[in-house]
C-alpha cells in the first residue's frame, strides 16, 4: 500500500510521519514550494491541553495529553516542557477565577513564584495560574524537523506545481489541505488568526504567557534569538488578507502590558493564518471516495495532529481491521 498525503502542514506531516513509522509507504504533495506554507507556520506552537480546555471540549484535553511526548520523540530537542503562565492585569483579576473554574491542571501562584518562574515579570503581577504540565515548540522548526526526518527515511516530497504524481497510482489519498478544503467540505469554516513577531534582547521568557482580558485575551510565546510570537485573533472569516491596524494595536498593547520593555522591541514579522474548523471546533477524519481527509484542526493543529495521525493510521491499517482499500466497504464515521 502506498498512500499519498496532500498538504504538508502540521496535519499532513504528522500523518506522513505516523504512517511511515508504521511501515506504510507514503509520498507527500503540496501546492507550495515549501513545507508548512499554510496556517501551521503562524501557530504559537503551544501544546496546552489544560489551557485550551477552558474554551474547548474535554476531547481536546484527552486527545492532546500525549502530544508533547509524540513531538519529543519525533523531533528530539524541539519541545520545551516549561508549562504555561496565565496572568491578568489587576483590574481583570476576576478573569483568572473564571478561567480556573473552566479547566484543571494548574496551581495558583503568587507574586514571588511568578518572579521565580519568569524573573523579568517579578513584581508585575500578584497572582497567576501555572500549568506545569504544558509545553511549547517552534512550529517552523518542528515541521522542518519532521520534513528532514521523513526525507532521510526515503519519503518522497512533491513540492510546487512540478512533478505532481497521479493520484490514481496510490492505494489511498489523505487530504490535509487545511483551509483550502473549506469550499468543498460541508460544515467546515475558517477562523482567521493574526499574529506578529517581536524581537528584543531586553526581556526573556521561558514559557508561553497568556494575558487574560474580557475582550482580547492574547498570549506571548518565546522563540530563539530574542523573538516572541504574539497572538492571536479569533475572527469568524476565511479572509486571509493582511493583518488589520486594530489587531496590531491590540497585540502591541498586550505586549506592553506584560512588560513595558516590549515597547522598544522591533516588529520583525506579521502574519495571518486561517484555521479550518467545524461547528464543534473538533477535528475529524472524513471518508473520501479515494481515502480520507484530516480536517478541522481549528486552533489545535500542534496539540491534536498526533492523535489524528494515530487515528488515521489505525483506520488505514489497524491491527484489528483489514488494510484500507478504496473499493472495499471499509468505512468509518467521523470521530470526536
Ligand atoms: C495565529 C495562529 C496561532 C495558532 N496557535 C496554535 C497553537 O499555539 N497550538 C496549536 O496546536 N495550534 C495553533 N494554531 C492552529 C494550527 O495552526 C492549525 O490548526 C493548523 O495549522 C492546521 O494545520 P493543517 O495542516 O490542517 O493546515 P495548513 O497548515 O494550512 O496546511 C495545509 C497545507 O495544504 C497545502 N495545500 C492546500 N491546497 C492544496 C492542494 N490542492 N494540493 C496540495 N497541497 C495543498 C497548503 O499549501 C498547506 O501547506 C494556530 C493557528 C493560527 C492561525
Amino acid at each position: 500500500m502506498t498512500v499519498l498525503i496532500k498538504g504538508a502542514g502540521v496535519a499532513g506531516l504528522t500523518a506522513a510521519f505516523e504512517l511511515n513509522r508504521r511501515g506504510i509507504a507514503v509520498e507527500v504533495v503540496d501546492a507550495a514550494e515549501i513545507v508548512g506554507a499554510g496556517a501551521s507556520s503562524y501557530a504559537g506552537g503551544m501544546i496546552a491541553p489544560y489551557c485550551e480546555r477552558e474554551a474547548a471540549d474535554e476531547a481536546v484535553l484527552t486527545l492532546g495529553l500525549s502530544a508533547a511526548d509524540w513531538w519529543e520523540k519525533a523531533v528530539p530537542g524541539e519541545v520545551f516542557r516549561n508549562g504555561t503562565l496565565v496572568i491578568a492585569a489587576g483590574r481583570d483579576s476576576g478573569e483568572l477565577d473564571r478561567f480556573a473554574a473552566r479547566t484543571r491542571g494548574y496551581e495558583w501562584v503568587g507574586g514571588n513564584t511568578i518572579g521565580e518562574l519568569e524573573p523579568d515579570l517579578a513584581g508585575r503581577f500578584d497572582r497567576a495560574l501555572f500549568f506545569s504540565e504544558e509545553a511549547h515548540l517552534d512550529p517552523r522548526k518542528a515541521m522542518a524537523g519532521l520534513y528532514a526526518a521523513l526525507v532521510e527515511q526515503g519519503v518522497r516530497f512533491h513540492l510546487g506545481s512540478a512533478d505532481v504524481p497521479s493520484e490514481a497510482s496510490f492505494s489511498a489519498v489523505v487530504e490535509c489541505t487545511g483551509a483550502a478544503a473549506i469550499a468543498a467540505t460541508p460544515g467546515l469554516r475558517g477562523v482567521r488568526g493574526e499574529m506578529l513577531f517581536l524581537e528584543t534582547a531586553e526581556i526573556s521568557l521561558s514559557r508561553p504567557v497568556r494575558l487574560l482580558h474580557p475582550r482580547h485575551p492574547l498570549y506571548i510565546v518565546p522563540r530563539d534569538n530574542h523573538r516572541f510570537m504574539v497572538g492571536a485573533t479569533m475572527i469568524e472569516t476565511d479572509d486571509d488578507g493582511p493583518i488589520t491596524a486594530r489587531s496590531v494595536m491590540e497585540f502591541l498593547n498586550t505586549a506592553y502590558a506584560v512588560h513595558p520593555a516590549f515597547g522598544e522591541a522591533r516588529v520583525v514579522e506579521m502574519g495571518v493564518g486561517v484555521r479550518p474548523a467545524f461547528a464543534d471546533n473538533l477535528p475529524r477524519i472524513l471518508d473520501r471516495d479515494d481515502g480520507f481527509a484530516i480536517a478541522g484542526m481549528y486552533r489545535h493543529g500542534f496539540l491534536l495532529a498526533p492523535a489524528m495521525a494515530r487515528q488515521l493510521a489505525e483506520r488505514l491499517c489497524g491491527a484489528d481491521r483489514p488494510p484500507f482499500s478504496p473499493n472495499s466497504s471499509f468505512r468509518h464515521g467521523a470521530t470526536q
